[in-house]
């Protein structure tokens, strides 16, 4: 059995470490310093890295990868589509890999970045950058439908999926929510368990499918309360969920 725990980095990244007890093998998601992984490792003798997955190219995703290709016989995987430091495997949509002996299906999601991919192996998403706990990443490549498609595209996935992304985000975002659903109560509810984990210094994450689904607006954009409100913010009509999720995301991006 693969047990999942996060090695918290710079202020608000998780790289993901995934321990394989039964044979003391290891693997990284997005280690974007080498220094967390590195102390793990020397803190855990006999254990041995042997895959890093990369969902994207920023450097808070990929900035401990070379030092820990040196320092290591890891296999490093990662978008076929980005300029990947070390990688060893370039991976495409719907590309399977399989790593400390779990498969997991490639999917490419762009928006974020146009060649951000995620992981999902059953029950589990590496979902990087692209979509956070009650939020999602910001456009900095991709288009707002190119975005809604690739979240429409996670959301699809089962509900009890546990949702691994990148970033402790998960209060700031809840408030942008609860801006937009002001009489959601699951969003309430969230917000009240957010604070109370956060004022413990604890993470929110992962999160799951079935809880994004009822609180995150990105993934809301068919409510009808989530469309009027981005109509009401931009004045218009705005007649698919991709407009609707546009006008969320500019809205956020000035929140
Ligand atoms: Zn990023
Ligand atoms: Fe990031």
């Amino acid at each position: 059995m693969i047990q999942i725990s996060a090695l918290p980095a710079f202020t608000d990244n998780y790289i993901w470490l995934l321990q394989d007890p039964g044979t003391q093998r290891c693997a990284v998601v997005d280690p974007g310093d080498a220094a967390p992984v590195l102390a793990w490792l020397q803190q855990h003798p006999g254990w041995s890295l042997t895959d890093i997955l990369i969902t994207h190219h920023h450097h808070d995703h990929v900035g401990g990868v070379e030092r820990l290709k040196s320092a290591t016989d890891a296999t490093v995987y990662g978008p076929a589509d980005e300029n990947i430091p070390a990688r060893d495997v370039a991976l495409r949509d719907n590309d399977r890999v399989s790593v400390l002996g779990w498969d997991f299906d490639v999917y490419t999601v762009p928006g974020h970045t146009l060649g951000h991919i995620a992981y999902y192996h059953e029950g589990v998403l590496f979902c990087g950058d692209t979509l956070f706990a009650a939020g999602c990443g910001r456009l900095f490549e991709g288009t707002p439908e190119q975005m809604h498609a690739s979240l429409q595209r996670l959301a699809a996935l089962p509900d009890d999926t546990q949702v691994y992304c990148t970033h402790e985000y998960t209060q700031s975002n809840l408030k942008f929510a609860a801006a937009v659903e002001p009489d959601n109560t699951d969003i309430a509810e969230r917000v009240e368990h957010v604070r109370q984990l956060r004022s413990l210094n604890e993470m929110t994450l992962p999160s799951n499918l079935a809880l994004e689904k009822r609180t995150n607006p990105f993934l809301r954009t068919a409510e009808t309360s989530v469309k009027q409100k981005a109509d009401e913010r931009n004045g218009r009509d705005n007649r698919s969920g991709a407009e609707v999720f546009a006008s969320l995301r500019a809205w956020k991006d000035k929140f």
